[in-house]
Parts: C-alpha cells; sequence; structure tokens
C-alpha cells in the first residue's frame, strides 16, 4: 500500500493567509501594485483569528473540524460535550502547542512510523511563506497549497508567485469564508490563472467546524462553484469531505462537471446529523457509482499533534473501500495515484 495524504493542515493560527506581513516582492522598483491593503479589513481577519468569529457576518469562520489550534475552546456546555464525545470516540489525545520546527520534525517522524505514507500535502502553513518553505525543505515528503485570501487586491499575482517562484502545488480555499459569491466574475481571473497554472484547487464547502461551526452562508452550496467549473473545464476542482453534507448536491456537481473532484478528508462526522442514514460505505459506493474511483482522492485533514497522520480515518476508509467492493487498483488510486496525477508526481 501506497498513501499521499491529500489534505493536510500543518498546526498555525491562521488557517487562511490574509497577506499580513507577507507581501510579495515588488517585481522591479517602480512596481508598486502592492499597497498591502486587502479589500477585506485585516483588522476583521485578525479579531476573527482571536475570537473565531467574523467581526462582519458575526459567524464562526475559521473553525474547521473543531481542531484548529488556537481555535476558541466553546463556552457552551453542550458545545464542550460534542468536541469531547468526538475526540474520545476517535481516542485521540489531548493538543500539544509546537513551535513550527516542532511540528516540522514531528511530522518527518511520522513517515518513519507509517511506512506507507509517501507524502503530505499541506493544504494550509499558516502563510504561503511558510508553506513554500516546508515543501522546499523537504520534497520527497512534503507538497504543499497556496491559501491566500481570494479577494486581496494581488491574489492573481500571489497565486502565480505561490506556483512559479513558491513550488506551491495547488490553491486550497474556504467558500464559506469568502464574503462573496464564488461564481461573481471578478474572481475569474484566479480561476483563468489556477486553470494556466494547471493547479488544482481544494474549496471547502458545507458546514465550516463542528458543532457551532458555520452553517448559513452564500458559498455554503457546492453547486455555487458550478459555472466555473463549466467556463473552466481544465481546471481540476476538489471538494473535500465528500461534500461536507452536501451529497446530493455534490453528486450532481460531479456529474455535470468531470472536473470536479472529491476528497474523503475527515471524520466525515457530519454523517452522525443527516436526516437520512449514511455512512463511509454508502459514501464510498455512491461516489465510486457516479463518478468512479478516478476521481477519488483520500485526505486525512490531520493537523495537530501528538495526533498527527490521523491513521484511524485512513483505517476505516480502507475497510469501507474493501467491503463496498474496490478493487485493490482502485484503492490504490484513491490512495495514491489520483493525487500523484493531479500533482504531476509521476
Ligand atoms: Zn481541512
Amino acid at each position: 500500500m501506497r498513501v499521499i495524504d491529500s489534505h493536510v493542515h500543518f498546526p498555525a493560527d491562521k488557517i487562511i493567509d490574509d497577506g499580513r506581513g507577507e507581501p510579495l516582492p515588488a517585481k522591479s522598483s517602480t512596481d508598486s501594485g502592492w499597497e498591502g491593503t486587502p479589500l477585506t479589513g485585516n483588522e476583521e481577519t485578525e479579531k476573527m483569528k482571536q475570537t473565531g468569529l467574523s467581526a462582519t457576518t458575526g459567524k464562526a469562520t475559521i473553525l474547521t473540524g473543531g481542531s484548529v489550534p488556537g481555535a476558541p475552546s466553546p463556552a457552551d456546555p453542550w458545545l464542550r460535550q460534542e468536541k469531547e464525545k468526538w475526540l474520545r470516540a476517535w481516542r485521540f489525545p489531548k493538543e500539544e502547542t509546537l513551535s513550527r520546527e516542532e511540528a516540522k520534525k514531528r511530522w518527518l517522524l511520522e513517515f518513519e512510523r507509517y511506512p506507507y505514507l509517501e507524502r503530505v500535502v499541506f493544504v494550509t502553513a499558516g502563510g504561503n511563506n511558510f508553506a513554500a518553505e516546508l515543501a522546499a525543505a523537504h520534497p520527497e515528503h512534503f507538497l504543499a497549497y497556496a491559501h491566500h485570501d481570494p479577494l486581496l487586491p494581488d491574489a492573481v499575482e500571489r497565486l502565480e508567485h505561490a506556483v512559479k517562484v513558491q513550488g506551491l502545488r495547488g490553491y486550497k480555499l474556504l467558500a464559506p469564508s469568502i464574503d462573496r459569491r464564488i461564481d461573481d466574475r471578478s474572481l475569474y481571473p484566479l480561476w483563468e490563472t489556477a486553470q494556466a497554472l494547471e493547479i488544482p484547487v481544494l474549496i471547502h464547502f458545507g458546514i465550516m467546524g463542528g458543532a457551532g461551526g458555520v452553517a448559513n452562508h452564500i458559498n455554503i452550496n457546492p453547486l455555487s462553484i458550478h459555472d466555473v467549473a463549466k467556463a473552466f473545464p481544465h481546471l481540476s476542482i476538489i471538494v473535500p469531505h465528500f461534500g461536507c453534507g452536501y451529497v446530493f448536491e455534490t453528486l450532481q456537481l460531479c456529474w455535470a462537471c468531470p472536473n470536479v473532484y472529491i476528497d474523503t478528508s475527515g471524520s466525515n462526522q457530519w454523517m452522525r446529523w443527516m436526516p437520512y442514514e449514511l455512512n463511509l460505505e454508502i459514501l464510498f459506493r455512491k461516489y465510486r457509482e457516479t463518478i468512479g474511483a478516478g476521481r477519488i482522492l483520500f485526505g486525512s485533514d490531520s493537523s495537530w499533534f501528538p495526533r498527527g497522520f490521523t491513521h484511524a480515518y485512513l483505517d476505516e476508509q480502507l475497510r469501507a473501500m474493501i467491503y463496498v467492493g474496490y478493487l485493490e487498483s482502485e484503492i490504490d488510486t484513491v490512495l495514491y495515484g489520483n493525487a500523484a496525477r493531479l500533482l504531476k508526481l509521476s
């Protein structure tokens, strides 16, 4: 067995790179295009980081899977209880706070611990610059995505710089944290650039965070990327967590758009509160029947230590694939082949 974990968050406070403190190097001395003033208020982003709330919408915006380091611990007893339930259900240890250097070392050790693990893709790492540093330091194991705010005035240039200069291999976005319709024409240059750079774009749709997360937003529904997927047929779009609650919509999207992929990452605990019975076996069967194993990518959504690489998710997903009849070759495609192809590893 060989595995590429296509969805990992390097432990960091900042989920989306707000451009702060990481201006693009000027192309020339006369280039003054970037003023360091994003369209969205940076103070708000900062505040959001500290409180887990968006100043404009009052919604929690950066909590993903209830496991973001630095995220505030929920005050509500029910929310705390749900978080504890999740930790207990997976027997996850208590989260440690680590320095970047220490976390990097710990990630490297995971490759010794799990010999089948060939590479991890850091979809966020607290900023494009550090993501690039990580990927460059250990190219045999680490890959990383750009993850800057798409509403930054220089978002397109940042993406080009991230891929061409910094060696990043994809672009990660959280649709419910973009306060503009994701199919807005003003974002088309970004999709055009990603398509030309031949990098996949990983976009989270559906509820953000565990219990207490964001459940409503203009971009909550995966179908909101439909027109973009149609307009940019050579752009590979990855929808994580099997569509995170939006199974019907994600299946429709995948059926309509052959350039849409899904990833399997996380505990997918949203399956618990769907209005109909759902489990990993059903999901693996449905997606295989609809789009085939060739558009399903394994991911774990691992982030903090000492949990590290969340092999429990892999174990569960592997079992589900075996029980619903995936061939060995299809399992290899999901665990390795699809990511290798999209990320041009072979
Ligand atoms: Zn994630």
